[in-house]
């Protein structure tokens, strides 16, 4: 006979392995099923950083739920005794009518959060890292940082299985109806299932009736010339508004992995989440190259990484959480379009609200399918 869960959680990457510590901290018998293992580099949250900020350019609604992250995000390092976030500040840069910085100011405006604008000059002068058009400008918060993508989601695994949870990494959900979940090992019954399977969403969820967009999404490292400029202390995180609209970011470097970190927040080649290749091309290289050409002059110096990732696009960037369609107990958080990390805190708070209590208090009706129809 199958065994029976309050809840079966499947996918135990950023937002899953959330879902099970809370699920388990509330008393639910909770099991939760990871196709590789816990955690692993062949998602959408390995990289060693991840930026949290709280101007939230995106949509100011997401700042009532970055509240509670940041809550959330104390809390486990407290509860854990491992250092998962550092605030750095971080400054996000481009024309003043852009979408970075009118966004930010928008939701730093709305939400009474500290920033400060800064025009160009003063960026250059507090921040002599960067290299900017003359007419860019930048929003500072004291606020913002970055979160350890690896050591987060072992620590809400370590969580969920001290509080009485069964973790089962290496095992692949094949096929699932309600209440019941059938893997590459066996069978197991539930009244619930959470579904947060990341970039297999789509094929996990075939009546989601929304269409979920995969795609590769390349990170660098490179040494720069001047390490120093560059080191956790001087160097906070950082967004610049790219022509096409994508945002060129990094982070400060870190002890722990060597060199400095660069990326673009934009949609990269579109893909597959069982055929995307990992290898690095010489045209992610350039992408990388061309962000520290372009604004980090001292931070130029060789490429040391390259590492692939995957971000999963709703229709319109922002996340899905609801009910499946024509399901009462399965929920779905999926389509983090790859703004998804910081708020993988919240997240799991809100999949076990809707798991054990049927509703939740915290504002996510605004990431509802609804919106969709
Ligand atoms: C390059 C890059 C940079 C990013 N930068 C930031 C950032 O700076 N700040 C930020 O907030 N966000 C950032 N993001 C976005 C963020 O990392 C993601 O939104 C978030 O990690 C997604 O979490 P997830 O739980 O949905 O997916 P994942 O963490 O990938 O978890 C999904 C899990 O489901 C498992 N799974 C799927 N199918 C099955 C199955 N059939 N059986 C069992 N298990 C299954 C997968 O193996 C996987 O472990 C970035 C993303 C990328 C790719």
């Amino acid at each position: 006979m199958a065994e029976y869960f309050d809840a079966i959680v499947v996918g135990c990457g950023a937002m899953g392995s959330a879902a099970c510590m809370h699920l388990a901290q509330r008393g639910a018998k909770v099991l939760g099923l990871e196709q590789f293992d816990i955690p692993h580099a062949l998602g959408s949250s390995h990289g060693y950083s991840r930026m949290i900020r709280l101007a939230y350019y995106e949509h100011p609604d997401y700042v009532p739920l970055l509240r509670r992250a940041y809550q959330l995000w104390d809390e486990l390092e407290k509860s854990s005794g491992q250092k998962l976030l550092y605030l750095t500040g971080g400054i996000y840069m481009g024309p003043r009518e852009g979408e970075v910085v009118s966004g930010a100011l928008k939701a730093a405006r709305m939400h009474g959060l500290e920033h400060e604008l800064m025009d160009r000059a003063e960026i250059t002068r507090r921040f002599p890292q960067f290299s900017l058009p003359r007419d860019f400008v930048g929003v500072w918060e004291q606020q913002a940082g970055f979160l350890l993508p690896e050591k987060v989601i072992s620590v809400h695994c370590e969580q969920a299985l001290r509080a009485g949870a069964q973790m089962h990494g290496r095992e692949k959900v094949m096929d699932w109806r309600e209440g019941w979940v059938k893997t590459d090992k066996g069978e197991y019954r539930a009244k619930r299932i959470i579904f947060c399977g990341g970039a297999w969403s789509g094929k996990l969820l075939s009546e989601l009736g929304v269409e979920l967009i995969v795609t590769r999404q390349p990170l660098g490292w490179v040494w720069p010339r001047r390490p120093e400029l560059f080191e956790l202390g001087k160097m906070p995180v950082w967004g610049i508004e790219a022509p096409d609209g994508s945002l060129s970011y990094g982070f400060p470097m870190m002890a722990d992995n060597p060199g400095l970190k660069i990326a673009r927040h934009g949609r990269g080649i579109v893909t597959d989440a069982d055929e995307i290749s990992r290898q690095a091309t010489e045209a992610d290289e350039k992408e990388i190259q061309a962000v520290v050409e372009r604004h980090l002059p001292e931070g130029r110096g060789p490429t040391l990484a390259i590492r692939i990732c995957m971000y999963t696009n709703s229709p319109d960037a922002h996340f899905v959480i609801d009910q499946l369609p024509g399901h009462s107990n399965v929920i779905i958080a999926c389509g983090f379009s790859g703004h998804g990390f910081k708020f993988a805190s919240v997240i799991g708070e809100v999949l076990a609200d809707l798991a054990m209590e049927g509703k939740t208090e915290l504002p996510v009706g605004f990431l509802g399918l609804n919106r969709f129809k």
